[in-house]
């Protein structure tokens, strides 16, 4: 990973580290990688933390973002001190329970995670 060069998509992009996973991931998804995995996002070119909470996120099919019982939008928060992620529908209160779910919550945490060791 050393020797890859940063896509020429994101060489605008002031945050290296981004920059680089943004393309690292690029290349993983063509090669397979789930894209609901990812921890950066290609639409927004940010941390998958940054711009979760941006409609484009939202699936009603996989269930990213969907409370299926109330046919509603749920919002994610993230909490950048506590490290704590969570979706909840703002109708019944409840985190959606499904695999997009813990999906979301897994990908969030490990983009803070990576966004912070960039920083340290
Ligand atoms: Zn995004
Ligand atoms: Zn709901």
């Amino acid at each position: 990973m050393t020797t890859q060069t940063i896509d020429q998509r994101y060489s605008d992009i002031t945050d290296q580290q981004l920059a680089m996973r943004l393309t690292t991931e690029d290349l993983e998804e063509y090669a397979g990688l789930n894209p609901f995995e990812r921890l950066t996002c290609h639409v927004h070119r940010r941390w998958l933390h940054d711009c979760v909470s941006s409609p484009a996120h939202v699936n009603m099919i996989s269930g990213h973002r969907w409370c299926r019982r109330c046919e509603m939008t749920a919002n994610v928060s993230i909490d950048h001190v506590s490290g704590a992620v969570n979706v909840m529908c703002p109708h019944c209160q409840c985190s959606p329970n499904s695999l997009a779910t813990r999906q979301i919550i897994r990908a969030c945490k490990a983009s803070l995670a990576a966004a912070h060791d960039a920083t340290a």
